[in-house]
């Protein structure tokens, strides 16, 4: 029977990334979904390594599963970095993706397309009972769009503008999100780690 690998999250896009990330992996792939009695794990960290271990940690004491915690995000360079860490939350708890997506574009009114410098980083973190087994780290750079564009992906995907494809996250066939974003990047690394693991 597969080893069973618990993503320790209830975001659709993430949970539907690394799966696809994974792929070819003897694993069965679960998340937060397949446990609905799971406590909602305050993302209180300060950085983002902090909240991938408290997921990873936290979730995986209470299931005995192994379990990868992921915690990811937008810096946008003009905006001092942020929403950083509260990018789920940037419009207020609960916010919506269009309405994090519309604060950013007013917080950025006014900025040339080229010092609209951004990227995205995603940290992971793999747990097994009470032990971290390790956290990395992917980043993707791109610049945010003047508007929103494309319909894939999730989050800020319609704005981030990724300048040699001349496409949004939104617009760029997933497929190519999937070799070089900052999820794919963090990925390649917890994939090594799997294969010691495993
Ligand atoms: P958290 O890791 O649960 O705190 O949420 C991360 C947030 O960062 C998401 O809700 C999105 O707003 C944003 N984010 C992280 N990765 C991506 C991505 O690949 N595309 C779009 N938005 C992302």
């Amino acid at each position: 029977m597969s080893q069973e690998l618990l993503i320790a999250t209830r975001n659709k896009g993430k949970v539907r990334e690394i799966k696809e990330l994974l792929k070819g992996f003897d694993l069965k792939i679960t998340s937060l979904d397949d446990y609905p009695d799971m406590p909602v794990i305050e993302e209180d960290g300060k950085t983002f390594t902090a909240n991938a271990v408290k997921k990873a940690v936290t979730i995986a004491l209470y299931t005995k599963k192994l379990t990868l915690g992921e915690d990811s995000g937008l810096e946008v360079k003009a905006l001092q970095n942020q929403p950083g860490v509260y990018s789920a939350r940037f419009a207020g708890e609960g916010a919506t993706d269009h309405k994090n997506n519309a604060k950013l574009l007013r917080s950025l009114r006014g900025i040339p397309l080229k010092k609209r410098q951004a990227r995205y980083r995603c940290f992971a973190a793999l747990a097994d009972g009470s032990k971290l087994i390790d956290v990395v780290q992917g980043s993707c750079s791109g610049l945010i769009a003047l508007r929103p564009k494309g319909k894939n992906g999730f989050g800020y995907d319609p704005l981030f503008f990724i300048p040699c494809y001349d496409q949004t996250f939104g617009e760029l066939d997933p497929d190519i999100k999937a070799q070089i974003s900052h999820r794919a990047h963090a990925l390649r690394k917890i994939k090594k780690s799997l294969l010691k693991y495993l």
